[in-house]
């Protein structure tokens, strides 16, 4: 099963006080790129491959905090392997519904092999308005299942779904990225595959620019 980069745009969140800008430009960069295999460039961009009566099961496994000690809130960096795992899914049914989370890595995943799919994911928490105290029999479900993860747990997972946040096909585009929290998901996945992989048919020329608040 090939994951594609960012299918998801992710809804704004209020809150941000200050930003940062990051001005790269391509031909300036001097990072190794990684080989990637790229038999993953042809064919069509999957779309709702998986729904919730036919799931994906795929493993956990990695799930590192990537945020401060001081942080308000935990977000996590979930690596998901999606290829390997042949678990049968006959029969299974998403639970509870399913959670929209973007892509954060593009079709090569974090090991450039396209084995795996990235997911930056924040706890949802649950803070009594009159108190403020935390009530952890309200917190988010998916969220916290998946920050709480153990390598090798099985998970279900449905889509890929939308195509309103992929890179321009001109690579010569300039993109002007802007993100707060967990928005910069779709945008490592840009990234990555700018920065990151050798692609020989994809050579981004653009300038690229992200604003992150925070
Ligand atoms: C297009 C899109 C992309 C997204 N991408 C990302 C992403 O990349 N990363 C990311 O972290 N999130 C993303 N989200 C948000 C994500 O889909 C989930 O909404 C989020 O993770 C919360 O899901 P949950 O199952 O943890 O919480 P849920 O169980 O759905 O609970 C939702 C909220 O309700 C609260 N709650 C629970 N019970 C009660 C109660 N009894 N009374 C009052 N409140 C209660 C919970 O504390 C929580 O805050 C995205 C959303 C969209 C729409």
């Amino acid at each position: 099963m090939r994951f594609n980069a960012s299918q998801r745009a992710v809804a704004g969140r209020s809150g941000s006080r200050k930003s940062v800008s990051v001005r790269a430009q391509a031909a300036a960069t001097s990072l190794a790129k990684a080989d990637v295999p790229l038999k993953l460039e042809e064919g069509e961009m999957p779309l709702n491959t998986y729904s919730n009566k036919a799931p994906f099961i795929a493993k956990i496994k990695s799930v590192e905090r990537i945020v401060g000690p001081k942080a308000t809130g935990e977000t996590c960096h979930i690596v998901i392997e999606t290829q390997g795992t042949k678990i049968n899914s006959k029969g299974k049914e998403v639970p509870h519904g399913v959670r929209l989370y973007s892509i954060a890595s593009s079709r090569y995943g974090d090991s450039f092999d396209g084995n795996t799919t990235s997911l930056c994911v924040r706890r949802a928490v649950y803070n009594d308005p009159e108190t403020g105290a935390e009530d952890p029999a309200k917190k988010g479900i998916c969220s916290n299942y998946l920050c709480d993860a153990a390598p090798g747990t099985e998970i279900m997972m449905t889509g890929p779904a939308g195509k309103v946040l992929l890179l321009p096909t001109n690579a010569a585009a300039p993109l002007i990225m802007v993100a707060t929290g967990t928005g910069i998901a779709p945008f490592r996945s840009f990234w990555r595959r700018i920065f990151y992989e050798n692609v020989p048919n994809y050579k981004f020329t653009g300038l690229f620019w992200l604003f992150m608040g925070v």
